[in-house]
């Protein structure tokens, strides 16, 4: 099915959001790897997007939200993390299918829809994979969460947040009991070797650093 430009725009400015919050300077090439597509797509793109007000561009500072853009960013960014909690928590869908669920949902929401959803909810912050909710006001809330690869041993936390769209990891994840809410002890560390021993709901597991960098928790959490 085609995109409507509407849906491709708010890839963008969503896409450009996740960037800049990560690097800082957003390149076209970076775009172009994140969407999927050729630089060329992207720069005509970018053109577009500044004419509308929503992005500025220059060689040195690369491609940056305005004011405006910011704004729709963090509002489709809330469509999609309250869809995804709608559909984990109303229809029980399981946590790997729920990005690709909500990539296509987030573009078609109306605000009245959008009202219920969040009341329903309780006013959530968090969607399932921790990813914190923008409010209609665009706020955050702050997290404290640490890779669990940085715990020291006999550290206990809470698992805060997951990766939302590798969908193979958030299976295995789920397998380890490792996923947003759960409880988790660093049991041994083997810096040398790589990897770590991790107690939760009972169980140990052994698991690579690379893995658990992937995972934030909150140490100080109950
Ligand atoms: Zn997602």
């Amino acid at each position: 099915m085609e995109k409507s430009l509407s849906a491709v725009i708010e890839d963008y400015l969503k896409a450009i959001y996740k960037l800049q919050a990560g690097t800082g300077k957003v390149s076209t090439s970076a775009l172009a790897e994140r969407l999927g597509v050729t630089a060329p797509s992207v720069t005509s793109m970018i053109s577009r997007l500044a004419e509308l007000g929503l992005v500025r561009h220059d060689r040195y500072r690369g491609v940056r939200l305005t004011e405006a853009g910011t704004r729709a960013a963090l509002e489709v960014i809330r469509h999609h993390r309250l869809w995804e909690l709608f559909l984990a928590t109303t229809l029980d869908i399981p946590i790997d299918r729920l990005h690709a669920e909500a990539e296509r949902l987030e573009h078609t929401l109306s605000d009245e829809l959008e009202e219920r959803i969040d009341a329903v909810l309780g006013h959530p912050r968090r969607d399932p994979h921790g990813d914190p909710i923008p409010t209609r006001e665009g706020t955050l809330i702050e997290d404290n969460a640490r890779p669990l690869s940085t715990l020291d041993p006999g550290t206990e936390g809470t698992v805060s947040r997951v990766p939302d769209s590798d969908a193979a990891f958030l299976r295995y994840l789920t397998e380890l009991g490792l996923v947003p809410g759960r409880r988790v002890r660093v049991a041994e560390t083997a810096p040398i070797a790589g990897t770590l021993v991790v107690e939760t709901g009972g169980e140990r597991h052994a698991v690579s650093s690379t893995l658990a960098s992937r995972i934030l928790v909150d140490p100080a959490a109950e």
